[in-house]
């Protein structure tokens, strides 16, 4: 049995913000999201590389002791890349280039392990998705999330559709849910994509919290408010794998514990956001998420 098990992207990122430009540097959805589950439960990562893809990135995955073995590497194949830029509002991440490279022959495979308790479908072709999908023995699954984005949303809707059926939970920035239901308000968004599948909808709104819809159920979370945030990159991921990996350690799938997910969520992320890359989570301790979540907590409530 997989306790958490994520596939996405394991990528060389080039990323611009109004305060620095970092060539090459370690990303993709699958990366940030298994780092940050990492400080919650046992994760494992499934995805593709290129042979260009260098030690010292799989290194920075080991010092959490994710479990690699699903992490393929491409014989002759060149690892996905991604280059974006942010302007002064920093919710919004421009893409300025996508090189799709080993992705495109990328088929994931359980073999003979296919009981997983906790997915996650990180940012990655929806076709991707659906073959894992169609891997995992699902009504063991506790949890089946997915994670998608516009480049996807535009390229390849009918397929996210097919995998929105066949999902519990779905986490998304404001302005994909706008483009995934073609609705501006998102309250209304969310139910229109609760009648596409999942039950459970969880709408980033960057700097401005969350929405998380579990059926008739509602709550909204401010951010964390940071004076300094660097790199937004990965904010999504890391936020995705605080949740997953907080639901996965208590394996308590109540409206209230998926809240208390939720707000670990945000605070990983916050984290993320604060440097570079992974550069901020590789400085990060527990006792920091604690303090951190604490004081989230005393702001927040009322
Ligand atoms: P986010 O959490 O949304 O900021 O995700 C940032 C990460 O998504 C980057 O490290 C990129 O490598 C990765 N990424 C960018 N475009 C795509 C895409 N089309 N599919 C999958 N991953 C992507």
């Amino acid at each position: 049995m997989i306790k958490l098990l994520v596939t996405g992207t394991v990528a060389v990122d080039s990323v611009e913000t109004p305060f620095g430009k970092k060539d090459s540097l370690f990303g993709g959805s699958a990366s940030y999201f298994s780092y940050s589950a990492s400080f919650f439960s046992p994760v494992s990562l499934m995805a593709v590389v290129g042979e260009d893809f260098p030690d010292e990135y799989r290194q920075v995955l080991e010092e959490r002791k994710i479990d690699l073995k699903r992490l393929q590497v491409l014989a002759g194949g060149k690892t996905f890349r991604w280059k974006g830029k942010y302007g002064f509002d920093l919710n919004v991440a421009h893409t300025l280039e996508t090189q799709l490279n080993v992705l495109q022959d990328f088929s994931p495979s359980l073999k003979d392990d296919r009981d997983v308790e906790y997915l996650f479908l990180a940012n990655i072709d929806p076709d991707i998705q659906l073959r894992l999908l169609d891997e995992v023995h699902h009504t063991r699954a506790k949890l089946i999330a997915v994670d998608t984005m516009n480049f996807w949303i535009h390229n390849k809707k009918k397929s996210l559709l097919d995998v929105l059926k066949r999902v519990h939970l779905i986490v998304l920035n404001d302005g994909e849910t706008r483009d995934l239901t073609g609705e501006p308000n998102l309250i209304r968004a969310a139910r229109k994509i609760q009648e596409m599948g999942p039950d459970k909808v969880i709408i980033k709104k960057g700097e401005h919290g969350v929405l998380f819809f579990d059926g008739k159920y509602f709550s909204a979370l401010p951010a964390y408010p940071l004076e300094s945030v660097f790199d937004p990159t990965g904010a999504g991921d890391t936020f995705a794998g605080g949740f997953m990996g907080y639901v996965a350690k208590t394996g308590d799938l109540g409206f209230d514990n998926l809240k208390k997910a939720v707000a670990y969520g945000s605070i990983m992320a916050s984290f993320v956001v604060e440097d570079f890359g992974l550069d901020r989570m590789r400085r990060l301790n527990n006792a920091e998420i604690d303090n951190r979540l604490k004081s989230f907590k005393t702001f927040s409530t009322f």
